[in-house]
């Protein structure tokens, strides 16, 4: 008996305590996404005061919620038109530079228009003419930059069947007339290292490839390597002197900052946007990341790649914008821990005017259409 009920009451007791250690952690967790909330909002409100600019957006929709939420956040961006005859979102010009407008009006200007052309039909006659007025058509309609994309290099071949890379003479007389424009080439071209790696689940990258095995270079090793895509590419920014380029995604030179230092001191006409790339500075060591951000805070652009296709569900966008813009301005404004993909890295502090040209300066210099 009295055995049953020391039992009894120790049951009871077990149950009690449970219950009081399941109140609380779900105490902590409720309070825990309250902090966070909390967190995210001080970290908003940061952001929003650098007047920041996202020189790397993709934008097709038209969505009032979006649009009062970079209105909220005083975000100005550049939205990039992208041309790709192998994705069925993406190989529609017309309809893109139509979308990518309409955006730029519904969001009262905040998001400038980057235009492309078509580069496929290159060994047409004429083709160079019919690009140059179309952009023509696009900066008089406000345009204020012109992107190429890694289909040069990685795509697209010529009759004769040799690859056909960036500084193809072809392109050249478009380059000369977005100079003349005063205009800034974007340049997509290339991919991160990991693209010609075996799969890696540790790589930022894993899912995409996963996801576009078609621009996977690992899977075709017919393919010209990274190392001649960006040989070609220093050499239209060197044949180009008085054309702004700004190479996308850290100019594809990701996994050491020192590649892309190199490109600076040799290229004064050459700057770099972090589009879905910051991890990657996560990666590197921390100071050595902090010391090229101090000595080249006049070249480097703050930018996402956040992308809203048409149909997409104004909810998730919120969400993503929100969490991307303050996981973002905790690892450049703050040395607080920011969690990334299962690992902690410490943010990098850096001083005020330094985050203020990576965040709005530079995108005027150097997208000088932007107003
Ligand atoms: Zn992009």
């Amino acid at each position: 008996m009295k055995t049953l009920k020391i039992a009894m009451v120790t049951m009871l007791l077990v149950i009690g305590i449970a219950a009081a250690v399941k109140q609380s952690v779900f105490l902590h967790a409720a309070q825990g996404a309250k902090t966070a909330a909390k967190d995210e909002s001080g970290l908003l409100k940061g952001f929003a005061e650098i007047q920041p600019i996202d020189t790397h957006l993709h934008i097709y929709k038209d969505d009032a919620e979006v649009e009062a939420l970079i209105e909220r956040l005083n975000l100005r961006g550049v939205n990039i038109c992208v041309l790709d005859d192998r994705d069925p979102e993406f190989n529609n010009l017309d309809l893109q530079r139509r979308e990518i407008t309409k955006v730029r009006e519904s969001a009262n200007g905040r998001l400038a228009f980057c235009t492309t052309f078509s580069p496929y039909e290159f060994e047409q006659p004429g083709f160079a003419e019919r690009a140059v007025s179309q952009l023509n058509e696009d900066f008089a309609n406000g345009a204020v930059a012109v992107k190429i994309y890694k289909v040069m290099g990685m795509e697209m071949k010529s009759r004769s069947g040799k690859w056909v890379m960036a500084d193809d003479p072809a392109f050249e007389p478009i380059y000369r007339d977005i100079a003349a424009h005063n205009r800034t080439l974007v340049a997509h071209l290339a991919e991160p290292d990991s693209c010609w790696a075996p799969p890696n689940p540790a790589s930022p990258d894993y899912s995409y490839y996963k996801e576009h095995p078609g621009e996977y270079a690992f899977a075709h090793p017919e393919w010209p390597s990274k190392a001649a895509i960006l040989a070609a590419r220093d050499h239209v920014v060197a044949e180009n002197s008085k054309l702004r380029v700004v190479g996308a995604h850290l100019g594809s030179m990701e996994t050491n900052v020192d590649d892309i230092a190199r490109r600076f001191d040799r290229y004064p006409n050459f700057a770099v946007d972090m589009a879905a790339r910051i991890p990657y500075f996560m990666l590197q060591p921390r100071e050595k990341v902090r010391a090229f951000l101090l000595k080249y805070q006049d070249r480097v652009l703050y930018a996402t790649d956040l992308v809203v296709p048409p149909g997409a569900k104004t909810q998730d966008s919120l969400a993503e914008f929100r969490e991307t813009f303050a996981r973002d301005w905790k690892f450049f404004s703050t040395s607080e821990n920011v969690e990334y993909m299962g690992h902690t890295y410490q943010g990098l502090a850096l001083p005020q005017p330094v985050l203020k040209k990576l965040f709005h300066d530079n995108a005027l210099r150097w997208f000088p259409g932007l107003k």
